[in-house]
This record gives structure tokens, C-alpha cells and sequence, in this order.
């Protein structure tokens, strides 16, 4: 891309102040955190209910960054740079793709449908890159501000589009459907659930279809219900299993070997097809595909050659403990430089190690010779800092000499034989190669060999928890996220950094130690310490953490040391016991509190805080409110009669929701960021964080009469399918679990865990389930949710999750 900004404005209708119109743009960026940045970027600061980007610019022009589109000009920013001035920042990312978009004019076809666009897309891109140089989508990247990304990444030489639309509610389509124009229309499976943001499916049916209103022609599955909503003017190409008057007529013969034939007629003839799947979504995925190879007018034989090789799909980033300390970012399904230079932005958000380094396969279907495209690709590297790049295959390696720090292997068997010599360690690795180059044998080489049960933890649905609690919160009200026992069993460093990117004020941790290793990851926000011992005020000091502190002796011990230290109004917290009885000071005791700070140059009061009791349960609302006037009356005490100015806080999660008065000047953010709320009303609105994951290790038919377990606790009385899942009590799971109170999930089904749990298994009743070993196993997350496990277990969602041993691997993505 490259566009002078004079000729931007006019497209935006838009305000402009700045001073050098004719500054070329060649690239647009909403994230801040990319290193892609450069003079030459176009940077759209957009605006969520909770998230400002208007706040990153000042560091953006800092780096050298020049042309924004804003809906404000911040302050300290006036007359550093260009600006651009919207009413809507997102809009106008829309309505400049829109523009940008129709400088193309070859084919587009444009995706939706409730399951399988993302997969129908990388399937047409895979059926058709031989003849056409695609682009798409990224990933799934198919929101409202994920289209116009996409779409922004079209350049000359690309003679084909294949984008993908993802909607939630009304009005959503109109907006995607100006930016993508599709020509040619893809309609998957629509889905028969009730989704929220409609208010029956017919309703969303029809607004899915606004996104065909000017393609030339609608593939879909023939259906009574779409038929009616389809505009009259759309020309269809349908496909049916059972509907004579559909285009195509398919027929499912037999399966075998994972594989299945399917007899299509079409146009009179008849014809057969092999498909390497079985399952029913699968299926259907593959006749989208097949239905557009037959409208762009492909034989029967390239059909069946190109569709054998159909592959799963795989669109996550998955972030993976590596080898030696590395961390390892896998990419390892697709190559093409537009998902590459989203691997490097989120290599760069992950800021675990300074040395990094990209194993990279060819590049397929950049629409550029190679001669631009890998000169390209070294000019990304640089900007993204990699310390060294391994490049595999022929041409990768033809074009070695244009990037610095780089060996290259002609195949992935060569590297594998070289793999002793590379020395990984320390270090973290992304490995990002298309799906011929088998890169899955690298990661495998690479990653930390550990048992196969994972905790898999989703640091969108942080983000989105975050926002949901932030959009309750008054103007001005801070916010503190409490990541003690290593962020509620998630996973401490991590989540932090992710927090620390969203700007909130506050960590809040138990012990020392976990501030510690925060502050030596890297971590630079202020971090409070709920627990201090006596005996780790030196460290706290030493390592700039603020200590909570809550009696008399504790604070006589630690204003002793600040004093020999010479401290100057090092920070500290005040606890005050409003009713809660564990921690704090009492009422009787503030008098002396106030007395023994008063004048005290070497320490000072950065907040004063209480705990509450019963704030999720409103019977004791009673109780609460009395606290929080308690916790008025003694901190606005403490307040005057030293005359400070410290930030006042006294709400936990279920607090924000229940006491949204007592917000003071921040909160306390818990257990709501991991994705449980105490209030199942408010459940519904958070989104599950973590999955624990296991797999089936070993399937066995028992005859009547035999037991399974320790004690024989389980007796069958019919024949009975037993699966074995190397996860037991010793990783955190209560055998109060066990004996056929709790289930886990296979297949989308439940499976009653049979027999008594025992250290490192358990076993469960698959009778009814169509499964094979190492098939993947669901401990908790969407079902069973760790509520509902808690529940049955008579216990609280805290002491689910925090149980969590360890030695279970957690994986990070997005
Ligand atoms: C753990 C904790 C919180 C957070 O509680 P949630 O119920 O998880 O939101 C807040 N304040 C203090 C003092 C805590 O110990």
C-alpha cells in the first residue's frame, strides 16, 4: 500500500491538523505494542468501552510514529504529529478499508455462517492457491475491526479474496458487507441455536445474508428457513442432501479409514468423490468447498485430486514452555506474510526473553516475486528485533544472504538431523511454517517433554473479564487485579504482563515471593503485598514492593528497618478490620496508628484498605453496608488527622457487583477476572479462562460383574467401556470428584468419572461414546465449569481452580 494522507482525509470526512499532507502511508496499525510501527504507519486509535488507544500515542510518536486517526488530540501530543480527527476511530478504519477495497476489482468471496468459515476459507485458499494468488483472512479474523484489517492487506498483484464475516448482533453486517463486497457468496452452516444478539434465528439468518446483497450468486445449503429469507434478486448455486431442486444433489456413501465417498449429481451427471473426513461437519464444509471448485467450472478429476488432501485446520497461536527455558510460540499451520506478521506482533506481546528467534518455512502466495517477498520479510525481521532467523526449504534458502543471523536447511528432515548443534535456551522461539513443511516434528523436538495434561488458558477471555468489571467502574476509579497463588492457579508472569498492557494501577499478591518473581519477570506495576512477613521487609524493600500493612507491630517492625534505611515516604498500605476479623486494624487501635505516622518522613501512606465478608451474598447485605461505613468513618479519620491524600479501597469482585457505591478510588479485581462470578446472572456474562485438558491414555470392555479402581468401589453391572486419563488427586483433582459424582468431557459428552480417583488417574464410563484412545478429555472449562464442580463438591470456585497442581503444564494463547 501506499497512499499519500492528503487523499486519506477526504475518504474519512475528516478534520485535519497537522503539517506535511503529502507524508506517504504504507501501513495501518491499531496495536500499539507492535514493533511493525514505523513514520510511514497510519495509526487508528481506536476506542472500547474500557480501552483507549488515544493513551499509547504519546509513546507511538516517540518511536517515530506520525499520522493518527483519533477522535481527540491528547494534550501533551498537540502539534507532534499529523492527526486525522473522526467522530468514530473505528468507522473510519471501516470506511477507509471500504475505500481501499474498491481499487481492486477481481473476484471476492465473502464468507459467513454460525460454524466453519474459518475452515471453509483455509480450504478454498489450500483448492485454489495453484491457480490464483489468494489472499484472506488471517486466522479469524472476521470482526468488526479484523475485516477491515484484512481487507487493508490486498496488494496488486493478489487476483483473488477470500474473506470471512463474524457477527453478534444486528446492524453488524451492513458494516462488514461495505468492506468486504463480496462477488461471490458462501453461506456455512447457520447453527439452529438461540444466540443472544438476535432475537430468533430467523432474524439472524437474515442479517447474515445482508452480506450477499450484491454478490453475483449465494452458495448455501438448501433449507426452508433460508430459502425464505433469501433476497429475491440473489442468483443461488445450492447443495442438498435430500431437496431435488437443489443444484447439487449429494448423496453420503460408505465411510472407511477416516475417509468417505460421497455421490454428487449434478447437471445431470453423476459423479464420486473421496473426502479424508468422517464427521458431519466436516462434510458439509467440504461440499461449500466443492460447490464453488463447480461454479468456477473445475473437471470432477482436479476436484478429486485437490480435495483428498483436505487438512484439519488449526488457527491458534499456541504459546508452549519450551526446551532449556525457552518459550515457544507455534505457528506451525500456515506461511504467508500477512499471518507471519501477526506471529511477530504477538512474539512481541509475549516479551519474554530479549533473545529471539523465527524458524520459518517458504512463503507461499504473496502475490510478489520472491525477490520482493523475502526482502520484505528481512526488512519485518529486523523491525521485529529477531536475534536469528533458521529459515527451511529450497527457496528460503536461495534468498539466505538477505537476512543477517540466518542459517538455512532444505528441508525439515535436515534441520532435525542439524537440531543437536542449534542451541536453544533461554530464548523465545517461534515457529511458523506451512503445513507441507511438517513443522510439528520441530515443535515436538522442542517442547518440554511433561505429561499430556494441560491447562489451557484463554488471555482473550482476561481481556474481555476485564473489560466487563471495568465498564462497571465510575470515571477515576482504579483498579488493582489480584494475581496471588499464581493468578488464582492460571498462571502469574503471564497474566500479569497481559494486565500490564491493559493499564490497570495495581498488582495484588499473598507473599512476598510472588512479588518477587513478578518484579524479576519483568513486571514494572506497583505491586501490593496482602501478607508480608516481618522477616521479608528487607526483600520488599529491596525489590520495590509495598507491604500491607495491618497491626501495630508490623508497622513498629517496618518503620524501624525504613528508618535504618534511610527510606524516604517509601509506600505502604494501611488494613483496616471493618468486620471481616482476619487481618487489619481495629477500631481501638487507630489512634495510636495515627500518632506513631504522624510526621513520619520514611514512610508513606499510599492506600488505606478493607476487606469485606459476605459481598456475595446479599442476605448479609446488612452486614456489608455496615462494614463499608465503618471503613469511611476510620480511613476518612486517618485521612484528615494526617492530612494525606491516599487512594481508598474496600471491593472484591462480587463487591463490584454488588456495591456499586463503594467503589471509593479503586477496586479489587479477583476471581471475576478468571471467568467465575459467585452470582450466576453475572456468570453468564463473563467468559470461561481456563480449560484443563487431558486425554484418554487406555480403552478397556469389562464384562458384569467386574470392578474397576482401588476398593473396587466401581462394580459393573453390564458390560461396560472404561477410558483411563492420567490425571488424578495429586494435580488437584478431589476424590470427593470421584465415584460417579463428577463427569468430564469427551466427544461434546459427558463421562461419568467411575471408581475412586487415584494419585495421577482416574477412569470413566465410555460406553456411549464413540471414542479412541488419545482422544482429547475435558476435566473443566465450558463443561464442567468450575462452578459447577465446586457446587457438587460443597466447596467455592477458588478452591478449584487455586488446587491445580504445578506439574500440570499451563499453555497461554489467543
Ligand atoms: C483475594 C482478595 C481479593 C479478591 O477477591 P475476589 O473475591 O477473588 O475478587 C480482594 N481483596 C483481598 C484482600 C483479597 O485477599
Amino acid at each position: 500500500m501506499s497512499i499519500l494522507l492528503k487523499n486519506i482525509i477526504p475518504v474519512l470526512n475528516a478534520e485535519w491538523i497537522g503539517n506535511t499532507p503529502e507524508a506517504e502511508v504504507e501501513a495501518i496499525s491499531i496495536d500499539s505494542r507492535s514493533l511493525q510501527n514505523s513514520s510511514h504507519t497510519l495509526f487508528f486509535a481506536l476506542v472500547g468501552p474500557n480501552n483507549d488507544a488515544h493513551l499509547y500515542i504519546k509513546d507511538l510518536i516517540e518511536i517515530g510514529v506520525q499520522n493518527f486517526v483519533v477522535t481527540y488530540i491528547p494534550e501533551e501530543c498537540k502539534a507532534k504529529a499529523n492527526f486525522i480527527v473522526v467522530q468514530n476511530t473505528l468507522e473510519a478504519l471501516q470506511q477507509f478499508a471500504a475505500y481501499y477495497r474498491a481499487l481492486f476489482k477481481f473476484p471476492v468471496i465473502g464468507l459467513t455462517g454460525s460454524n466453519g468459515k474459518t475452515i471453509v476459507k483455509e480450504w478454498l485458499n489450500f483448492l485454489l492457491s495453484p491457480d490464483f494468488n489468494v489472499i484472506r483472512s488471517p486466522k479469524s479474523y472476521n470482526s468488526q475491526v479484523g475485516v477491515p484489517l484484512s481487507v487493508i492487506a490486498i496488494n496488486e498483484k493478489h487476483n483473488l479474496g477470500i474473506f470471512e464475516a463474524g457477527i453478534s448482533t444486528v446492524t453488524e453486517m451492513e458494516k462488514l458487507e461495505a468492506v468486504i463486497k463480496p462477488t461471490i457468496g458462501i453461506l456455512t452452516n447457520i447453527g439452529s441455536s438461540h444466540d443472544e444478539g438476535f432475537e430468533n434465528l430467523e432474524q439472524k439468518i437474515k442479517e447474515k445474508l445482508l452480506l450477499f446483497k450484491d454478490s453475483k450468486v449465494l452458495i448455501y445449503q438448501k433449507n426452508k428457513l433460508i430459502d425464505k429469507c433469501i433476497l429475491p434478486d440473489t442468483k443461488t448455486f445450492s447443495w442438498s442432501f435430500e431437496q431435488e431442486n437443489a443444484d447439487v444433489l449429494v448423496f453420503k456413501k460408505q465411510t472407511e479409514n477416516q475417509s468417505t465417498t460421497l455421490h454428487y449429481k449434478y447437471k445431470g451427471n453423476a459423479y464420486e468423490l473421496n473426502i479424508p473426513f468422517q464427521d458431519k461437519a466436516s462434510i458439509e464444509n467440504a461440499i461449500s468447498c466443492l460447490l464453488l471448485l463447480l461454479y468456477f467450472n473445475y473437471d470432477s478429476a482436479t476436484i478429486q485430486s485437490r480435495m483428498l488432501l483436505l487438512f484439519p485446520v488449526e488457527m491458534r497461536l499456541k504459546v508452549k514452555t519450551g526446551i532449556n527455558n525457552c518459550s515457544l510460540i507455534d505457528d506451525s499451520y500456515s506461511s504467508d506474510f500477512q499471518s507471519l506478521k501477526i506471529a511477530l506482533d504477538f512474539l512481541e506481546s509475549q516479551k519474554q526473553f530479549q533473545k529471539k528467534t523465527v524458524i520459518l518455512s517458504d512463503i507461499f502466495q504473496s502475490g510478489l516475486s520472491n525477490e520482493e517477498l523475502y526482502s520484505k520479510v528481512a526488512q519485518l525481521i529486523v523491525s521485529n528485533n529477531i536475534s536469528r532467523v533458521i529459515g527451511i526449504g529450497e527457496t528460503i534458502s536461495e534468498f539466505k544472504e538477505k537476512f543477517t543471523h540466518c542459517i538455512t536447511f532444505k528441508n525439515t528432515a535436515e534441520f532435525v538431523s542439524n537440531f543437536e548443534n542449534l542451541e536453544f535456551a533461554n530464548e523465545t522461539i517461534l515457529i511458523k511454517g506451512a503445513r507441507s513443511f511438517q513443522f510439528e516434528e520441530i515443535v515436538y523436538l522442542l517442547e518440554e517433554k511433561t505429561h499430556e495434561t494441560v491447562l489451557e488458558i484463554n488471555l482473550n477471555a482476561i481481556s474481555y473479564n476485564l473489560n466487563f468489571f471495568k465498564s462497571k467502574l465510575k470515571p477515576d476509579v482504579k483498579i488493582m487485579v489480584m494475581v496471588k497463588a499464581f493468578g488464582y492457579g492460571n498462571g502469574g508472569l503471564e497474566i500479569a504482563k497481559l494486565l500490564e498492557h491493559h493499564k490497570i494501577d495495581y498488582l495484588g499478591v499473598a507473599f512476598a515471593d510472588e512479588g518477587i518473581s513478578l518484579k524479576n519477570g519483568g513486571i514494572q506495576l506497583p505491586i501490593m503485598v496482602l501478607n508480608p512477613e516481618n522477616t521479608s521487609f528487607s526483600a520488599i524493600i529491596q525489590h520495590q514492593l509495598e507491604p500491607e500493612i495491618y497491626c501495630l507491630k508490623s508497622l513498629h517492625a517496618f518503620l524501624k528497618i525504613a528508618k535504618h534505611k534511610n527510606l524516604e515516604r517509601f509506600p505502604i498500605h494501611v488494613k483496616l478490620d471493618t468486620g471481616m476479623h482476619r487481618l487489619g486494624f481495629e477500631e481501638d487501635s487507630i489512634d495510636e496508628l495515627i500518632a506513631t505516622l504522624k510526621g513520619n518522613v520514611h514512610v508513606e501512606i499510599k492506600s488505606i484498605l478493607s476487606h469485606l465478608a459476605t459481598s456475595d451474598d446479599v442476605k448479609h447485605r446488612d452486614f456489608t453496608d455496615s462494614q463499608i461505613s465503618l471503613f469511611d468513618k476510620l480511613s476518612s479519620k486517618i485521612v484528615s488527622e494526617l492530612g494525606i491524600n491516599p487512594v481508598r479501597h474496600i471491593l472484591n469482585t462480587s463487591g463490584i457487583s454488588n456495591f456499586p457505591d463503594a467503589q471509593f478510588n479503586m477496586v479489587r479485581l479477583g476471581i471475576g477476572l478468571y471467568g467465575v462470578s459467585n452470582d450466576p446472572s453475572e456468570q453468564k456474562y463473563l467468559e470461561n479462562v481456563g480449560t484443563l485438558k487431558s486425554v484418554i491414555s487406555q480403552i478397556k470392555t469389562i464384562s458384569a460383574g467386574e470392578s474397576v479402581g482401588y476398593g473396587r468401589k466401581f462394580m459393573a453391572e453390564k458390560p461396560t467401556k472404561v477410558g483411563t486419563i492420567p490425571i488424578g488427586y495429586a494435580d488437584g483433582i478431589s476424590r470427593a470428584w470421584g465415584n460417579g459424582v463428577g463427569f468430564v468431557t469427551i466427544k461434546d459428552k459427558k463421562a461419568k468419572i467411575i471408581g475412586s480417583i487415584c494419585m495421577d488417574m482416574l477412569m470413566v464410563d465410555v460406553t456411549e461414546i464413540d471414542c479412541t484412545e488419545g482422544d482429547a478429555v475435558i476435566i473443566f472449562g465450558e463443561s464442567p465449569t468450575v462452578s459447577y464442580i465446586a457446587k457438587k463438591l460443597n466447596t467455592i470456585p477458588y478452591e478449584v481452580l487455586t488446587s491445580i497442581s504445578q506439574r500440570v503444564k499451563r499453555v497461554f494463547y489467543r
